[in-house]
């Protein structure tokens, strides 16, 4: 049989394989391709100087009985550096370097690329010992697949991302893009992906991270020139989760970064997740061939929890902090808290807290108060300007027409609807709402909002027109 540096090295594998770990197998020797050989020495190509170190490190023994084995008691190896992704240099960096040469390397703790500035965070880098190489997840258990709760709103995103928990990298949902507005639950199924992963498969490197977080990273190691490191580690993680990718906007150098990193996972068949709070095709500042890639997989969106959905959300938080409420509560805080979960969330927990704290049943003025709270300071404050525009959209006039002296009917009501919002939504005085449309005065203001009273109560249309407004103004 020809021996050829192929040949050698698949033999030289196998020994290695059959007396480490799998995972450490992967890691470390599936990325290593063979390249020479010369009488009794073989070259093999390793990512980078780091990758070197380390099988310097950890397996130079394992190597040299492996490598022995094959070409006799003089065999060599020879490392041959190869960074497969340097940016910005078409001319790859190659270094060779004779194993005999080597000088001790110092035995280390891996710390790349960068240390975190809060203490009390775990580093994701530290990777502990060769025998049980294990990055920090950072997920959260509490962010689970039980805990979060099904519904119209969420069903596409939430069975997706089961599916891409089933077999990572397995599914046409690759990347995953999860986006939605704020507090509707994209960064609970993101960890419940990523949990439900290392549930399913231990040995899976799974890493959560916000996409600030990764920038900030970034920029670090670009500082301090280990660039090279930081794509290396992000390259061998299985499962790839990025919270708020909208976060890269405008940030160029991040984002190339980040396509590379995407490209190497998505050829190796490694998943990624994203979130984002926007649709792809409404990001802004991202590059186009960054965007294109997002829309490879899926991409799914969260969408505000109908009333059915805010209901059991809120059963469910209830029941988990074994309080009971009455129904009437439970019903009035999901028929006023509409948009998001986190405000839901945060007018339970103050409901509960406030009839602890002060020994009060839960009565449903209490929740009136509460929620009131909620929804006011949450709520955009309503100009008189906004009213005006609102209305005459409506009617489809211009503002102009709306302050006019016309006596014309339809033009009339406009402008009496206009000051009856401005006097329900806004503080301003009869006086200065009057000023504000059209210059009249206190006292037809007054008036207006009278007829408008009137009207409601009699006229059907009419009540239609209050009806409409009052959603598109209070949304
Ligand atoms: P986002 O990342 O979209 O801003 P989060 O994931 O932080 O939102 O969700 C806000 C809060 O709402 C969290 O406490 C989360 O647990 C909760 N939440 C969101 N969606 C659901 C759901 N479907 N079931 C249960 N809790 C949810
Ligand atoms: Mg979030």
């Amino acid at each position: 049989m020809n021996v050829t540096a192929q040949s050698v090295w698949e033999n030289c594998l196998s020994f290695i394989k059959d007396n480490i770990q799998p995972q450490a197998y992967k890691t470390w020797f599936e990325p290593i391709k063979s390249v020479k050989l010369t009488d009794n020495s073989l070259s093999i190509q390793v990512p980078s100087k780091f990758f070197y170190e380390w099988l310097e490190e950890h397996y130079v023994k394992l190597l040299k009985v492996a490598l022995t084995r094959e070409l006799g008691e003089n065999a060599r190896l020879v490392y041959v550096i190869k960074m497969e992704n340097t940016y910005g240099n078409k001319q790859p960096f190659t270094e060779k370097i004779p194993s005999s040469n080597r000088s001790h390397v110092q035995p280390q703790e891996l710390d790349v690329p960068i240390k975190n500035k809060s203490p009390e965070l775990k580093n994701p880098f530290v990777i502990p010992g060769i025998r049980n190489i294990k990055i920090e997840s950072q997920l959260n258990p509490n962010y689970n697949f039980e805990n979060f709760l099904e519904g119209d709103s969420n069903r596409l995103a939430r069975s997706a991302g089961l599916a891409v928990a089933n077999k990572p990298g397995g599914t046409s949902f690759n990347p995953l893009l999860v986006f939605g507005g704020v507090g509707l639950g994209k960064t609970h199924l993101a960890h419940a992906i990523g949990v439900e992963i290392k549930d399913k498969y231990p040995e899976k490197t799974v890493l959560y991270i916000s996409a600030e977080k990764f920038t900030q990273q970034y920029i670090e190691s670009v500082k301090k020139n280990t660039r090279n490191d930081f794509i290396h580690f992000y390259q061998l993680i299985d499962v790839l989760i990025i919270d708020d990718v909208q976060f890269f906007s405008g940030k160029t150098g991040t984002q190339d970064v980040f396509f590379h990193i995407f490209n190497h996972l998505h050829q190796n068949g490694k998943q990624v997740i994203l979130t984002s709070d926007k649709a792809p095709v409404d990001m802004q500042d991202i590059e186009q061939r960054l965007l294109s890639r997002f829309k490879w997989g899926l991409s799914a969106e969260l969408q505000s929890p109908d009333y059915e959905t805010r209901v059991s959300i809120l059963r469910n938080k209830l029941y988990r902090d074994g309080v009971e409420m009455p129904e009437e509560i439970i019903d009035y805080v999901a028929k006023n808290i509409k948009t998001n979960v986190r405000e839901l969330e945060g007018a339970i927990i103050s409901l509960i807290a406030q009839s602890s704290f002060n020994k009060k049943e839960v009565t449903l003025d209490l929740a009136t108060q509460i929620v009131e709270k909620f929804v006011k300071n949450t709520k955009r404050e309503v100009s008189i300007d906004y009213i005006q525009k609102v209305v005459s959209d409506y009617f489809q006039m211009d503002v102009s027409t709306l302050q006019s002296k016309t006596r014309k009917r339809h033009i009339v009501q406009a402008r009496q609807l206009a000051m009856f919002f401005a006097k329900k939504f806004t503080k301003a005085s009869l006086a200065s709402i009057g000023s504000q449309i059209g210059k009249r005065d206190h006292a037809t203001v007054l008036h207006a909002c009278k007829t408008v009273d009137n009207l409601a109560e009699t006229d059907k249309q009419f009540r239609k027109y209050i009806d409409d407004l009052t959603k598109k103004l209070s949304q």
